[in-house]
């Protein structure tokens, strides 16, 4: 069946932080790549956890301690069927992507990767998929290669097989671009992967999961990293879907409680997968609040909210495209975006634009969003970026517009 458009106005009634104003203006929060709000239903998960459930996960036996694990195992499992991933032990929490991906780096990293080893990501990364690759790559003395962006914003797919061959060992390559908005074509990446090469295929899916259905198979990746702040959940709270065998063979990057089997004056050995990438106690809290995120968007509808995005993207590409010496970042076709729109405009510095427009109420961001190779490449120094999200309204993209268009009059 096919989902109508979104209540747009029902739904913004769930998010309480929205009905505010800024300099007596009301708020138009543009940021949401950077973190989304959070509804009712996420807080009052969490709030009832805390008022009913907690205490410490899997040692106790009294029933606080079961409820408790209870719902933080529940929440793996529900977290486990909302990417379609084959089994729920293959869902590691973390603090977010950037954690996942770190882990992947270090554990896969030892297993796997040695001097003179490539390891292919591109211009487009966010810094939380490059930093840990470089790291690696320092600490082995692997080699890291770039896929370069085009002139609108894509990865440059025709050279990819170029650079994959028998020294691969990871490809790691974001789903959803931050600072452009690319949607990329995972799927096909993913068979050239596995074509040309035995390297360990990670997707990078912070701006992925909040925005487009994940099915983690149908994808062909072999690691899926996301957090839960940008959708809809709480922060400091992700995690890390990764294949079975991979898991099984890649050591642990943390020690500590929960992570062990046995332990003994000169050695010790691991948990089962996931536990043995988890030591410490768990954010059991957020790991509720990572559940009832994905509720809320399975309730929401992906193919609604996507559609809602794209028409808000369009609206705000041919606003701004009419603004003289602006510049839109990334793919013109809205249709290939998710939802964010980066832009500069000639002789107007981008930080000056995002107070100019925050004095009128309207939240976006300015800089090079832990992407910076991406604004190198497009010869800019920072962008001004509106992103959207299911509660946005047209409305509020026409104000951004107005908006910059004031702003930039006054600037200039
Ligand atoms: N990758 C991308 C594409 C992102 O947008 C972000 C967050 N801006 C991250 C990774 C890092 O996510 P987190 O800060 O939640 O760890």
């Amino acid at each position: 069946m096919d989902a109508g458009p979104l209540n747009v106005d029902a739904l913004r009634r769930d998010f309480p932080i929205l009905h505010q104003t800024v300099d007596n203006r009301p708020l138009v929060y543009l940021d949401n790549a950077a973190s989304s709000q959070k509804p009712r239903q996420v807080i009052d998960a969490i709030t009832r956890y805390y008022l009913h459930d907690h205490a410490n996960v899997h040692r106790g036996v009294h029933e606080l301690a079961r409820r408790a694990t209870e719902a933080y195992e529940g929440s793996r499992e529900r977290i486990a069927r909302w990417i379609n991933a084959p089994d729920a032990r293959e869902v590691v929490w973390t603090r977010g992507t950037s954690e996942a991906l770190n882990l992947v780096a270090h554990s896969i990293g030892q297993a796997r990767v040695e001097s003179g080893d490539e390891i292919v990501i591109s211009e487009m990364e966010h810094h939380s998929n490059l930093v840990p690759w470089q790291l690696l790559a320092a600490r082995t003395g692997a080699r890291l290669r770039y896929l370069r962006l085009t002139d609108d914003g894509r990865l440059d797919l025709d050279a990819l097989a170029g650079l994959l061959g028998s020294r691969t060992r990871v490809v790691s390559l974001p789903h959803v671009s931050n600072a452009l908005g690319t949607v990329n074509p995972v799927r096909e990446i993913g068979a050239l992967v596995r074509e040309e090469s035995d390297a360990v295929f990670v997707v990078d899916g912070a701006q992925g999961a909040p925005h487009l259905r994940v099915d983690v198979q149908s994808l062909g990746c072999d690691f899926y990293a996301f957090s839960g702040h940008k959708m809809c959940g709480p922060t400091g709270m992700g995690a890390l879907w990764g294949r079975r065998a991979l898991f099984d063979e890649m050591p642990p990057w943390q020690g500590g409680g929960e992570m062990i089997e046995r332990v003994t004056p000169q050695r010790s050995s691991w948990a089962e997968v996931p536990h043995k990438f988890e030591a410490g106690t768990p954010n059991v809290a957020g790991a509720v609040g990572m559940g009832a995120a994905a509720d809320y968007l399975d309730a929401v509808g992906f193919e609604a909210l996507h559609r809602h995005e794209q028409a808000l993207t369009r609206t705000a590409i041919e606003g701004l495209s009419a603004i003289s010496g602006i510049r839109i970042l990334g793919p013109t076709d809205p249709r290939d975006r998710a939802g964010v729109v980066p832009f500069v405009v000639r002789r107007t510095d981008a930080q000056d634009l995002a107070t100019m427009l925050d004095a009128q109420g309207i939240a976006v961001r300015a800089g090079h969003h832990c992407a910076q190779l991406v604004v190198d490449r497009y010869g800019v120094s920072a962008t001004v970026r509106a992103s959207f999200y299911l509660y946005n309204t047209n409305e509020e993209v026409r104000r951004l517009v107005d908006g910059v268009r004031r702003a930039v009059r006054i600037l200039r």
